[in-house]
């Protein structure tokens, strides 16, 4: 693509008379004469602004064939005796005519890119996240709390109590092996013959007599039902035409040398990505359901005992050669203490022979935790 070049001439200020914006074309203050030197910032030019989108000079370019001249003669020297700027092509100092010598000082151009980078920054910085450091000590805060309170929950003490009475309740249920008729699925019935029990065990349920099979809903399968065509918008990067991008480079001499050229624009462009995707349904899966007969523990009879006393019995019942009897027993010891107040704690013994430790008017040491929790109770 074409480029275009312009010359750009800087300005600067006088230190000597404070004259401001002296053209660069000028080695010497117009108002007081005094020589351009490398100190006291004479020698930082200043180029003015450029455009934030494109980076070109919003300044008029050179062309004045003199001036171009002078913009194309290359770095500034400065003079060893007198510290005058003086054209780099010219051998002696223009100001006290004195000779270049190598240690002569030389321009340093200035970088112009800095400048041309004030573009808008493309995201915005984020605030700082100071509700989050904010969040964070509360959590923390609710966090050691919860912790203390665990500790002091979980501590416990002994405390005195008394057993005020007890009781215990006893059942045996009288079961029979009876038939029944159920329902499954036919490829899942496998004909097995019954068998009775002997003194309640050694018993076979078996599976007989089916009959009465029904087509049933199982269950449902997924199955593919076509395609169909999903559309979604999306978004992409295309070129869209040409825009301006300017760079320039100081010539060390008060002028700086910009290049402008069309570079290929990008733009966000949004389109309908479509596909062809499976659509899917349930469908009804089917199979045959049966009757058939069986046998199972069926409740016949039951009987209760209960008492206050330390002699829990067991209730009598007749058994006939297909029953069996399950047992149920039930214990409880109340305990009276002093804590806040009389308060009750109900002991619930597993079995008999741990029953049988508690008596009425009997000591107790219980162990309770600071919410009021029983944790252990022992005879004292
Ligand atoms: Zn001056
Ligand atoms: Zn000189």
């Amino acid at each position: 693509m074409a480029k275009r070049t312009r010359i750009i001439e800087g300005t600067w200020n006088c230190t000597s008379c404070d004259a401001r914006g002296i053209l660069a074309r000028h080695k010497r203050c117009p108002t007081c004469n005094n020589p351009r030197e490398l100190t006291g910032q004479e020698s930082e030019f200043d180029f003015g602004d450029v455009d934030a989108e494109s980076g070109k000079s919003l300044r008029e370019g050179v062309t004045d064939e003199k001036v171009l001249e002078i913009a194309a003669a290359g770095e500034d020297w400065f003079c060893a005796y007198c510290g005058a700027a003086t054209r780099g092509d010219s051998p002696r100092c223009k100001h006290c005519g004195a000779e270049r010598t190598p240690d002569a000082k030389k321009a340093t151009p200035q970088d112009l890119a800095r400048d041309e980078a004030r573009l808008p920054p493309e995201v915005p910085p984020k605030p700082p996240a100071k509700k989050k450091r904010w969040m964070t000590g509360v959590v923390v805060a609710v966090f050691l709390g919860i912790i203390a309170f665990a500790v002091w929950a979980n501590s416990t003490r002994e405390l005195q109590g008394e057993v005020t009475g007890t009781q215990w309740e006893r059942a045996v249920v009288q079961e029979r092996f009876s038939l029944v008729a159920k329902t499954g699925w036919e490829d899942q019935l496998r004909r097995v013959s019954a068998r009775m029990p002997v003194n309640g065990t050694g018993e076979v349920a078996g599976v007989a007599n089916v009959r009465d099979c029904v087509s049933r809903q199982r269950g449902t399968r997924r199955v593919a039902d076509g395609t169909e065509r999903v559309c979604r918008t999306k978004s992409r990067r295309v070129a869209c035409g040409t825009e301006e991008k300017c760079r320039r480079r100081d010539k060390g001499n008060g002028f700086a040398e910009e290049v402008c050229e069309d570079v290929t624009k990008y733009c966000n462009e949004s389109y309908e990505d479509c596909q062809n995707e499976t659509r899917y349904r349930n469908e009804p899966v089917y199979a045959q359901q049966c009757t058939y007969d069986t046998y199972e523990w069926k409740p016949l009879d039951r009987r209760e005992e209960k008492g206050h006393d330390d002699a829990p019995r067991w209730p009598t019942l007749a058994v006939g050669a297909q029953d069996r009897q399950r047992r149920e027993e039930k214990y409880a010891v109340h305990i009276r203490y002093q804590a806040k107040g009389a308060q009750e704690h109900v002991h619930q013994p597993t079995n008999e022979r741990d029953f049988l430790t508690w008596r009425k008017g009997q000591g107790v040491v219980l162990t309770v935790t600071n919410l009021g929790k029983v944790e252990k109770v022992v005879p004292r």
